[in-house]
């Protein structure tokens, strides 16, 4: 069986102003027994957790209303790296896994989960977003901040968005390290994918603590085949430990020998980046964990990544292994430069734009029955 548990919440903090909102409702309701503190004092609240440890703030959980925009581009990091020009809706930061290498360590000024309790409107944000983008395929997901289904057996979150958005032509990505997926509505309309951040197992055992095993990841993709979901999947961050190229064999193995090819709308690849504060943050609270024992690079962007021949290694033996299997499926670099792309898969986009149309032009084929506009690259307009 599949588990759907989320880590333990131990406290909950929930604004005086947002306690009536249906969301904090429902939360308050499924964590009924966990100690509550209401904040009337929003700016000596945020002066007193600011100090808690990361640790602790993943298992308190506070509800509040968001003042800033839930729908965003995805925050590309320079011209030097090409973006898919993926939209982000962030309807909760921070995250109760704890993956080793995780930058949310070193960005987050707020060390609680939180959960952004006035996302009621971001529906008809997004079809502000594609009406204003008419002719194209607009991609989005919740799992930029957060992992999308770590929590979402109690807040529900997800649930909402993925009736939102049926039927419309969109994707919905709901990205996540777990296998909690029971609780997902049954779906018709095959514009929402769940999708699997993969890596071996053993390396899940060393750097990526409170997630779901591989098997259980895998199973979990399975479940929500038969719910009516379609898959993506992200070997992301691809990661250069001992034995790698043999695990990561192992891992597209059991991935394509999981879920049919015809059922997954994308893979991505990305090796491991940092910003070199992160170095000091996994020393003190992963001591034992390998992942900056390799040699890197500070990119164009300020982000340490493995050298550009190590990085073409990686990517060329994992991409070789998985196009061995699954010849049809769009794959595409994150954050990677064009002659990275040009080694490893013999060609590039010529920029974000281009990529963006790429993706429209392999879900509008292989997905007929998404029923989309054609994909015409004028819509995808170089530097818009
Ligand atoms: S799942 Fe994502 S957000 Fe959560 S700890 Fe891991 S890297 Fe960070």
């Amino acid at each position: 069986m599949v588990p759907n548990s989320s880590p333990k919440i131990e406290h909950l903090y929930v604004d005086a102003d947002a306690r009536e909102t249906p969301l904090a409702g429902r939360i308050l309701k499924k964590l009924r027994g966990v100690p509550v503190t209401v904040v009337t004092d929003k700016e000596r609240f945020l002066e007193k957790t600011a100090k808690l440890p990361l640790s602790t703030g993943k298992k308190n959980l506070w509800l509040t209303r968001f003042k800033g925009a839930f729908l965003k581009p995805c925050p590309a990091t320079g011209p030097d790296y090409l973006c898919c020009r993926y939209w982000v809706i962030n309807a909760q930061s921070h995250c109760p896994l704890e993956c080793t290498y995780c930058i949310l360590q070193q960005y987050l000024n707020v060390p609680l989960i939180t959960v952004f309790v006035n996302i009621e409107n971001v529906l008809a944000k997004i079809d502000a977003l594609a009406a204003a983008h008419p002719g194209r395929l607009l991609r989005m997901g919740t799992g930029e901040l957060t992992d999308s289904l770590a929590l979402d057996p109690v807040t529900r979150l997800n649930e909402d968005l993925i009736r939102g958005v049926a039927g419309k032509k969109l994707l919905l990505e709901i990205k996540t390290k777990t296998a909690f997926v029971k609780h997902l509505p049954e779906v018709s309309q095959g514009n929402v994918l769940v999708s699997w951040s993969l890596n071996p197992d053993r390396f899940i055992r060393t750097e990526e603590f409170k997630s779901s095993r591989l098997d259980d990841r895998l199973r979990a993709a399975r479940a929500v085949l038969e719910k009516g979901y379609r898959l993506g999947f992200h070997f992301d961050p691809l990661l250069i430990l001992p034995g790698w190229e043999k695990q990561y064999a192992t891992l597209l193995r059991k991935l394509t020998r999981s879920v049919p090819e015809k059922d997954v709308l994308w893979i991505s690849l990305g090796s491991l980046r940092f910003p070199p504060s992160l170095k000091k943050t996994l020393a003190a609270r992963f001591p034992k964990s390998l992942i900056t024992s390799a040699e890197f690079v500070k990119g164009l962007d300020g982000k340490m990544r493995y050298f550009r021949p190590a990085r073409t290694d990686l990517y060329r033996k994992v991409y070789g292994m998985l196009r061995e299997k699954w010849k049809d499926v769009f794959v595409y670099f994150c954050m990677e430069n064009k002659t990275v792309w040009r080694d490893v898969m013999g060609s590039s986009p010529e920029d974000n734009a281009h990529l963006d149309y790429l993706f429209h032009e392999s879900v509008a084929r292989r997905f007929p029955d998404l029923a989309l506009p054609a994909p015409r690259r004028e819509n995808y307009p170089a530097g818009d």
